[in-house]
């Protein structure tokens, strides 16, 4: 295609190419130096519990302000830690700061912290997730980990071995972006999660197709039976949530609860009654 449309565009797609590699490559060594320059930061996004009302947890999502560019998105700088190793370093710094962090909360609060295959499957993460919880002093309970499902067995191997030993140390994990990989409802008997959290598609969906409300309903109900805690991430509507409420789904997390705020801002939603007037049943 490219050589009946003329040589010209050919050069014309190898320059863009060339463009978008020395864009990811400048970006690469951007982030490379991002936390030296304390650049990264966090922002929190609250678990509403639907029978109690009540906020239970925040998750911890990465942001980093670039001096030029701006805000970058984590689905366009992950990536590229991961290519390039850097999330090693990175991750270290999340499950540090989200600790930390949390510990000045009140102690019915969690933090969920989002982690990548790479460092999950890190033989020194589990010294890590220890020293970040004894730094902050830090009750292991308060703290949860969120992985997705093709990290249940990856390149990496299993991920069993780990789960277990988080399990042993009190830290619970949640099954992140749930539906939309490829793992089996076996894991589910077999692992030890917490919670499943439904990916935001299937909640966008499930009030105009009808399949997508009934795999919905049925995710709760097995989860129900098992003894694991469902959140529907991604909840934007009334609608939704009055959807979710009557199903017994546990807790949403999503824009119409709250955006992600910064740490300042999640002293604020705990203090503020506005979540209970609004939400209440
Ligand atoms: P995720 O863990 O599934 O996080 C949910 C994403 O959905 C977040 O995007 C959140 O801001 C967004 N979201 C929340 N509520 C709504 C809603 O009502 N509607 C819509 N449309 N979106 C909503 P974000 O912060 O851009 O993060 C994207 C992904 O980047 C995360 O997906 C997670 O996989 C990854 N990520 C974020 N922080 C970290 C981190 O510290 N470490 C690692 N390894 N990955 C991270
Ligand atoms: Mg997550
Ligand atoms: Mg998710
Ligand atoms: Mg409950």
């Amino acid at each position: 295609r490219a050589k009946k449309a003329g040589p010209g565009t050919v050069r014309f797609f190898e320059e863009a190419d060339d463009r978008v590699s020395r864009d990811r490559k400048a970006l690469q060594s951007d982030l490379a130096g991002a936390i030296a320059r304390d650049e990264l930061f966090l922002v929190f996004q609250p678990f509403l519990d639907l029978d109690e009302n009540r906020i239970t947890g925040f998750e911890a999502l990465l942001r980093w302000q670039h001096p030029e560019r701006g805000l970058v998105s984590p689905s366009e700088f992950i990536p590229i830690a991961e290519e390039t190793g850097l999330i090693h370093e990175i991750g270290e710094w999340v499950i540090r700061r989200a600790c930390a962090t949390v510990a000045q909360w009140p102690d019915e609060i969690r933090v969920a912290v989002n982690f990548s295959a790479a460092q999950f499957h890190n033989s020194g993460i589990l010294q890590i997730i220890v020293q970040a919880l004894s730094e902050a002093k830090l009750a292991p309970h308060r703290l949860e980990i969120e992985i997705t499902e093709s990290m249940l067995l990856s390149k990496y191997g299993s991920a069993e071995p780990v789960l277990n030993a988080l399990l042993e140390l009190g830290v619970t994990v949640a099954l992140d972006d749930f539906g939309t990989g490829f793992s089996s409802l076996t894991y589910l008997r077999k692992l030890p999660f917490s919670r499943i959290k439904i990916d935001q598609s299937f909640i966008r969906d499930m009030l105009v197709q009808p399949d997508c409300a009934a795999i919905v309903k049925s995710v709760i109900s097995l989860a129900r039976d098992l003894r694991i805690a469902v959140v529907a991430e991604g909840v934007e509507t009334a609608g939704q949530l009055d959807y979710l409420r009557q199903i017994s789904c546990d807790e949403v997390q999503g824009y119409l609860i709250s955006r992600p705020v910064s740490a300042d801002g999640v002293l604020a939603l705990l203090e503020t009654k506005k979540l209970r007037r609004t939400f209440a049943a």
